[in-house]
């Protein structure tokens, strides 16, 4: 239980059994009124010192009208009106509610802390030949840690010896275990099912990837949603809407009929009480923070309430290719060497690819397979979109496309066949091309198809060339193609999108986080997948799916649409009895008790709302 519970907690019992004697002593002792209502000012005071203080306080600092002070003008009211039982009634219950409130929200909060529970606890650390259990923040660099089956793993690692199975539903949402061996990453906070192994600390703690995305998924309740603002500016409009509409009711009817003006002062303060919006203040968080919960439960990370809330209205889908609706994953299919041995040329572009990042790079190395000396390698540079340029045993190595070569000004053979031609120069001689494809991702065409059955746009941008991007388009069938871009031609493609789109509607663009960084942070919702490993990934983008399966942005948009659907219930709901109870009260059909009582029906009936979306995101 929260402090503020616990407080809650005391006053409500405190106020019960000092109204509960209040009312046994009036009942049977003869006294006159204004010793009754003192006797009932103990247990008011008891219960509504502390919503007193904090009232005053943000009306002083913050201009902020909201339900407290509704229900303190409505029971002083009562009070000086000679309501006394009423008014510490009403103010007991209101309490009650924002009891249940406080505890609601506690627990929804900590069931997401609770289903992310990736927190390791410990590591053994080898030390010579024994061990020593320490904590994982303790672990530094390079130093070696070994892992037992069942053991959560404390840091991100690298295997060293040994093999095994590992689980990382907590983290991927994927329930089938990982197998790995000697040279394999490993993600702390997920758990080694079998095999002991021995691994190389490859991250301390607070960098490695439980302790970022337990990082992330607290921040996610700081950013607020735009529901969560309509709250809020709704609260300011609202109250002294009630306030006058009360005040109507004690001043006009008075002055047309001819009945007494006590009675309807006492129906505009049960005015104020049954307009009282607590139930649906509670509701739009809880929903919130239920949908994020849902969310990384199936490893989408969703960085705020925000995106929850956007996603559902995005209209056009940009995609990425490599690494995004393809595997990134390259084979080679023919090398085609030009005055040079086919191995000769093969061996040249892995050295000169040795130390890049790009997917292409990673290919041309294992396709050569045999191990690198690096020491022949110096003085490499990166041409985004273009490809590399390298000294290899001291001679000036060009490896890159067709526009690379260009470039430079340097002759390449042309290439006929579809297919990613890695194109090679050695000291301004062609040395001929290595055709490389990629592989697409199962999932993606099932994603794509959804998509299009709502009647939502997909676009592909890529670097690759015309040829490529045609192919895996048609084969995965999105709708427009933009190929040989340059990073930045990415953005100002996005951009112009942006720029033709309606108001309201959003673009999403979905990318693996290697070298779209840009176009991440720039369109409205960036999704970036794989979130493990890739820093730039989860720093940039707004939802992030654990695992390379675009698909799981489909879990996401229902999820969000769960999410906004119980929101919409909540408020048509809560809005509705709102207006039903106003005019009962007007009519002089509710007490302030049952008043107050019913806004806890309705705050019960929205907050089970909200959990039974979390539980069951269709
Ligand atoms: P994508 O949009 O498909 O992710 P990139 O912008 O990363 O593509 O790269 C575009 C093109 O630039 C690649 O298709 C490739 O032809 C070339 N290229 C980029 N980096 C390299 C590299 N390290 N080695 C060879 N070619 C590269
Ligand atoms: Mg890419």
């Amino acid at each position: 239980m929260t402090k503020e519970a616990k407080r809650k907690g005391i006053e409500i019992g405190a106020g019960l059994l000092l109204y509960l004697i209040a009312w046994g002593v009036s009942e049977y002792a003869q006294m006159n009124r204004m010793v009754e209502t003192a006797l009932f000012l103990l247990p008011y005071a008891a219960l509504s010192a502390t919503t007193y203080r904090d009232t005053i306080l943000s009306v002083i600092k913050h201009r902020v009208f909201d339900e407290n002070i509704l229900m303190i003008i409505a029971t002083a009211g009562a009070f000086f009106v000679g309501r006394n039982k009423e008014a510490v009634g009403a103010m007991l219950f209101y309490q009650a509610g924002k009891m249940v409130e406080e505890l609601s929200l506690s627990r929804t909060k900590k069931s997401i802390a609770e289903f992310i529970d990736i927190r390791p606890e410990y590591a053994n650390l080898k030390v010579g030949n024994t061990e020593k259990v320490v904590p994982p923040q303790e672990l530094q660099e390079r130093q070696i840690i070994v892992l037992r089956p069942g053991e959560k793993i404390p840091v991100d690692a690298i295997v060293t010896v040994g093999s095994g199975t590992i689980d990382m539903k907590a983290i991927t949402g994927e329930s089938k275990p990982r197998e790995v061996k000697a040279g394999d990453r490993l993600y702390s906070g997920c758990i080694n099912l079998s095999g002991v192994l021995e691994a190389r600390v490859a991250r301390i703690y607070n960098d490695s990837t439980a302790a970022r995305i337990m990082r992330l998924v607290e921040n996610a309740n700081e950013k607020k949603s735009d529901s969560v603002h309509f709250a809020d500016k709704f609260t300011r409009y609202y109250t002294p809407i009630v306030i006058l509409i009360a005040l109507m009711t004690v001043i006009l009817p008075p002055m047309m009929f001819v009945e007494a003006g006590g009675e309807w002062i006492f129906r505009g303060l049960v005015i104020l009480v049954a307009a009282c919006p607590c139930g649906l203040m509670v509701s739009i968080p809880m929903a919130f923070l239920g949908g994020i919960g849902a969310a990384s439960k199936q490893g989408v990370l969703i960085k705020g309430g925000t995106f929850l809330e956007e996603l559902p209205r995005v209209d056009t889908f940009v995609f990425d290719k490599t690494g995004t609706l393809t595997e990134g994953v390259f084979h080679v299919q023919k090398v085609f060497p030009h005055k040079m041995a086919e191995d000769e040329l093969l061996e040249v572009a892995a050295l000169g690819e040795a130390y890049s990042m790009h997917p292409i790079a990673q290919s041309l190395r294992e396709a050569y397979g045999r191990r690198l000396d690096i020491s022949r390698v110096d003085g490499l540079k990166d041409y985004p979109g273009y490809g590399v340029r390298v000294y290899v045993d001291g001679r000036e190595v060009y490896i890159g496309n067709s526009r690379l070569m260009n470039r430079q000004g340097l002759y390449y053979q042309p290439v006929k066949e579809i297919g990613t031609a890695v194109h090679v120069a050695v000291d301004g001689n062609y040395a001929g091309y290595i055709l490389i494809s990629d592989v697409i991702r199962k999932d993606a065409k099932k994603l794509v198809r959804w998509l299009h059955k709502r009647n939502l746009a997909t676009v592909m941008l890529t670097g690759d060339n015309e040829r490529v991007a045609e192919d895996v388009a048609k084969e995965i069938g999105i709708d427009s193609v933009y190929a040989e871009l340059m990073p930045e031609d990415k953005v100002e493609q996005l951009e112009e999108f942006m720029e033709s789109q309606m108001e309201g509607e959003k673009l999403a663009f979905i990318g693996d986080g290697i070298n779209d960084a840009p176009v991440l942070a720039r369109a409205d919702i960036g999704i970036a997948m794989g979130g493990l490993g890739a820093d730039a990934a989860l720093e940039a983008a707004d939802i992030i799916l654990m695992e390379d399966e675009p698909a799981r942005i489909i879990n996401a948009i229902k999820i969000s649409q769960a999410t906004l659907r119980s929101v919409k219930q909540n408020m048509i709901f809560a809005i509705g009895m709102k207006v039903i109870l106003i005019m009962l009260a007007f009519f002089g059909y509710v007490t302030m008790q049952n008043a107050i009582f019913a806004d806890m029906a309705v705050m019960l009936i929205n907050i089970l709302n909200s959990f039974w979306m979390m539980k069951y995101p269709e």
